[in-house]
C-alpha cells in the first residue's frame, strides 16, 4: 500500500497561533479590571507578546517540559500566558485561586512549577503559601510598576523581552498545560494535557452539534481559566476566530450581565451556580438588561436541574448543558437534542436537554456494570468509562491502574443510565450513593426533583450512618428568597416519583450549602455536618 501523500504537519498551538497573526489579527479580546473599568486588545496583540513571553521565558532557561505556573482570574494576561508559555515549550500550570492556601502549595511542589505569574490583586493569597514552595522568579501581572522584593514586574520584563528570533520547534505530542483533580477523594493528582489533544479537543467542542462555535461568536467563560482549561475555550475561540470576553475577578450575577449586554456576547459558559444566581437576577429585575435572543449559555461541571433549562427558556435564553472532568479535558458529552428525538413531546425534550447528553466524536463512553454495558433502558445504571484522544491515560508521575479497566477505558467514578437515544443521564459519584437497608439510593435525581419544586433554590442529598438501615438520605435544603415551603411539603413534592425508602429522612434548611472550589457540592463536609442526625456522634 502506498504511504498517503499528505504533509506531516503537527497538530500544536503554533497553527492558532499563526492565524491569529495573519487572519484574526483584528479580531477583539475584551476583559473586566479589577477597578472594573474594561480593556480591549486584539488576539494580534496577544499573540505578539504570547510570543515575547516565550522568547522571554526561553532567554530564561526555560526548557522543553519545564512547568510554568500562572494564579490569575480570566484576563489577556492569561490568556497570553495560555499561548506563551506552550509556545516556549514549558507546560502551562493554572494554580486554582479558590483552594486552600497549602493545598495550592502542595500543588505547585508537586508539580515542580519554576516560575509563577500571579495577579497583583491575588498577591495576598500568594503571600499566604510564598515560604513553601521555591518558585525560581515570580512575575506580577497588572502592578503598574509597584512591585517589591525580588518579584518581577511582567509589563516591565515583557517590554525587554525579544521581539524576534526562533521559538523552539515543538512536537504535537509535546506538554501544553496541566490542571490537578479537585481531589476530593484522595489528594489532588495532576493531569497534562498535549498540543494534540488541546487542539483535537477545541475542533470537536466547536463542531455544530456540540458547542457549535463559529467566527461570527463572542465567547464569554465565566468558568475560571484555572479550571481545566475554562473548558478549552479560550483555545476554542481562538481556532474559530472568536471574539473573547473575560470577567476579570467579577463574577457577580449583575457584573457578567453587563457584560453580556454591553459585548453582544452569544455564548457564555459555566457552573450551575453561576446561572442560578443570573436567572435570579433576570427574575428580580426583568427590564434591566437587554439580551439577545438566542444567546446559549453552557452549564457544566455539576447536575443541571431540568428547572433551571425550563426558566432560562422561559426568559428566552438557551441552556446547554455539558459533561466532563479533569480528567477528560474536560467535554466529554454534549445534551443536545438529535433528529432521533424529534417527536416527542415537550416534556421529553426538557427531560432529555437536562442529562448530560450524547458522547462527542472521538471519546468512546461506556455505562458498564457487573453485567457488562448496561441496556439502554433508562433504568439500569453502571460507572461511566471514557476513552478517546484527550482522556488521560495516567496521572502526573502516577501510573493509577485502578482508575482503568482491563480494556482501557478510564474510569469516571461517574454512575448513569443510557436510554435508547443514547443519552447519559448521570445519577450520583459513586462515592455520594447512599446505601440504606442493602438498595442503593442516587442523591443527584432526588436533588434534580427537589429543585424541581418552585420553592427551592439548591438541594443536596447525603447518606448520614443510621442504626438499623446502615444510612439514609438526609436532604440539605436552601429555599428561595422569601419563600415559605415545610418539610411534609417536600416529601409530597417527591413521593410521586421515587421508591418510598427513597425519600430523605429530614430536610434540613440552611442558608448555603457548603460547595468545593469548583462550585459542586461539597458533600463530604455537609455529610459531616449531618452525620450526628441519629446516632449523636
Ligand atoms: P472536575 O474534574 O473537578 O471537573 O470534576 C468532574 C466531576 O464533576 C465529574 O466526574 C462529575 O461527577 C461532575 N460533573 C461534571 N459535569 C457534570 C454534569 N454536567 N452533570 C453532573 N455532574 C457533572
Amino acid at each position: 500500500m502506498p504511504a498517503g501523500t499528505m504533509m506531516n504537519v503537527p497538530l500544536t498551538l503554533t497553527r492558532v497561533t499563526e492565524r491569529c497573526k495573519t487572519e484574526l489579527a483584528h479580531v477583539e479580546v475584551v476583559h473586566r479590571e479589577p477597578d472594573r473599568s474594561i480593556s480591549r486588545t486584539t488576539y494580534g496583540q496577544v499573540i505578539a507578546r504570547a510570543e515575547a513571553m516565550a522568547r522571554g521565558l526561553s532567554a530564561l532557561g526555560i526548557k522543553k517540559g519545564d512547568r510554568v505556573a500562572t494564579l490569575m482570574w480570566n484576563h489577556a494576561a492569561h490568556l497570553t500566558a495560555y499561548f506563551g508559555v506552550p509556545l516556549s515549550g514549558a507546560v502551562l500550570h493554572t494554580l486554582n485561586l479558590r483552594l486552600h492556601p497549602d493545598e495550592i502549595a502542595f500543588i505547585a511542589n508537586d508539580a515542580g512549577d519554576r516560575l509563577l505569574f500571579v495577579d497583583h490583586v491575588l498577591l495576598p493569597l500568594f503571600e499566604k503559601f510564598r515560604a513553601q514552595v521555591p518558585f525560581e522568579k515570580v512575575f506580577v501581572v497588572g502592578a503598574n510598576g509597584k512591585v517589591t522584593g525580588t518579584d518581577v514586574d511582567y509589563e516591565a520584563w515583557l517590554a525587554g523581552a525579544p521581539k524576534e528570533g526562533p521559538l523552539p520547534d515543538l512536537a504535537e505530542e509535546d506538554a501544553l498545560g496541566m490542571c490537578y483533580t479537585s481531589g476530593t477523594t484522595g489528594k489532588p493528582k495532576g493531569v497534562v494535557y498535549t498540543h494534540r489533544s488541546t487542539l483535537l479537543h477545541a475542533i470537536v467542542t466547536a463542531m455544530p452539534d456540540s458547542l457549535c462555535l463559529s467566527r461570527a461568536d463572542t465567547i464569554l467563560p465565566v468558568v475560571p481559566m484555572f479550571h481545566v482549561n475554562a473548558w478549552g475555550l479560550p483555545y476554542a475561540a481562538a481556532l474559530v476566530g472568536a471574539k473573547q470576553v473575560h470577567p476579570g475577578p467579577h463574577l457577580d450575577a449583575a457584573s457578567i450581565l453587563d457584560l453580556i449586554e454591553s459585548e453582544n456576547v452569544t455564548i457564555a459558559a459555566g457552573v450551575p451556580t453561576i446561572w442560578l444566581g443570573i436567572r435570579d437576577a433576570l427574575d428580580a429585575a426583568p427590564e434591566k438588561w437587554k439580551l439577545k435572543p438566542g444567546l446559549r449559555m453552557v452549564v457544566g461541571g455539576a447536575a443541571v436541574p431540568e428547572k433551571l433549562v425550563r426558566d432560562f427558556d422561559r426568559l428566552g435564553l438557551t441552556l446547554i448543558h455539558a459533561w466532563g472532568m479533569t480528567e477528560t479535558s474536560p467535554v466529554g458529552l454534549v445534551s443536545r437534542l438529535t433528529p432521533d428525538v424529534a417527536g416527542v413531546d415537550e416534556d421529553t425534550r426538557f427531560k432529555l436537554r437536562a442529562k448530560q447528553g450524547v458522547p462527542v466524536p472521538f471519546v468512546d463512553v461506556r455505562v458498564r456494570n457487573e453485567q457488562g454495558d448496561v441496556p439502554r433502558d433508562e433504568k439500569t445504571s453502571g460507572e461511566v468509562l471514557v476513552r478517546g484522544p484527550w482522556i488521560t491515560g495516567s496521572y502526573f508521575g502516577i501510573e493509577a491502574k485502578d482508575r482503568f479497566t482491563d480494556d482501557g477505558y478510564f474510569r469516571t467514578g461517574d454512575v448513569a443510565n443510557v436510554d435508547r437515544f443514547g443519552y447519559v443521564q448521570l445519577v450520583d459519584r459513586i462515592a455520594d450513593l447512599i446505601k440504606s437497608g442493602g438498595e442503593w439510593i442516587a442523591t443527584v435525581q432526588l436533588e434534580n426533583a427537589l429543585m424541581g419544586h418552585p420553592a427551592v433554590r439548591e438541594a443536596a442529598v447525603v447518606g448520614v450512618p443510621h442504626p438499623k438501615w446502615s444510612e439514609r438520605p438526609i436532604a440539605a435544603v436552601v429555599k428561595r428568597e422569601g419563600a415559605v415551603v415545610s418539610e411534609e411539603e417536600l416529601r409530597a413534592h417527591l413521593a410521586p416519583h421515587f421508591a418510598k425508602f427513597w425519600l430523605p429522612d429530614a430536610f434540613v434548611f440552611m442558608d448555603a450549602i457548603p460547595r468545593t472550589s469548583a462550585g459542586k457540592f461539597k458533600k463530604t463536609e455537609l455529610r459531616e455536618m449531618l452525620r450526628a442526625h441519629y446516632t449523636g456522634t
